[in-house]
């Protein structure tokens, strides 16, 4: 069966302050929220000991948005599995564009922060999705194909999210076709030996395009940046209208 997973990415945005009063707008506006929906904050490093505390008891899960291979060691600025553990998060995102991008994440490092992250029992969101050029010349499928075989080797498939994210569309206002995004994303399942593994879209998600997106057969959930950041949006998107 496979799960709807709503799941904001709040990147290097809030303090514990400021998240702390995102809740206060925020969790009161999920009392109508179906119980069947995963609704997930993957939030800064820095605001998981705050949020873990507030977040005690209410239905929102806690994500981080990164996990190294090793439990320690002279990795300076990384942070282990055994660290993120004592938060009591569920989700972790993994090799996200900006850390490929920005950061120089390869598919072999993503596939080894999957492995650290399955062995601390965390879920980890996978993120693949094709650069506007890779798109253009029609090597969309080929692209995210290869990060897939690359990632998931030795991974287990039944505790996986996948968020396809064509990179044109991230914090770009440009959303992919609805029915462009579920078709890849019927391909990436194709790809998968799990079929109940829940594949997600990200780009642009908005309170004004997530029910069409929502509507689409393929895609089991969204992972939001620009419209996490705002409790009035995040709920809208998490109370998607079917
Ligand atoms: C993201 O950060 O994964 C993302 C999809 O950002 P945005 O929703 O702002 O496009």
């Amino acid at each position: 069966m496979r799960k709807i997973v709503i799941a904001g990415n709040w990147k290097m945005h809030k303090t514990q302050g400021e998240a702390l009063t995102f809740l206060q707008g925020f969790l009161g506006q999920l009392s109508e929220t179906p119980q069947d929906r995963e609704v997930v904050l993957c939030v800064p490093f820095t605001a998981l000991s705050a949020l873990s505390k507030n977040l005690h008891g209410s239905r929102v899960m806690l994500g981080a948005q990164n996990i190294h291979w090793e439990d320690s060691g002279a990795y300076t600025g990384e942070v282990s599995g055994s660290m993120l553990e004592e938060f009591g998060i569920r989700y972790v995102v993994v090799g996200h564009s900006e850390r490929r991008q920005l950061f120089g994440e390869t598919d072999q490092t993503v596939n080894k922060r999957l492995m650290a992250a399955q062995r601390h029992a965390l879920t980890p969101i996978l993120c693949v999705g094709e650069t506007k050029e890779q798109r253009d010349r029609g090597e969309a499928e080929d692209i995210i194909s290869k990060q897939l075989m690359q990632a998931l080797v030795n991974i287990d498939q039944s505790n996986l999210v996948i968020a396809y994210e064509p990179i044109w569309a991230i914090g770009t206002g440009d959303t992919c076709e609805t029915t462009e995004a579920n078709r890849i994303i019927g391909v990436i399942r194709q790809q998968l030996d799990n079929q109940s593994v829940s594949i997600q879209y990200g780009g642009s998600v908005k309170p004004g395009n997530i029910d069409e997106i929502m509507a689409q057969s393929d895609i089991d959930g969204v992972l939001v940046g620009g419209a996490s950041l705002e409790p009035d949006s995040f709920s809208r998107i998490a109370n998607f209208v079917q």
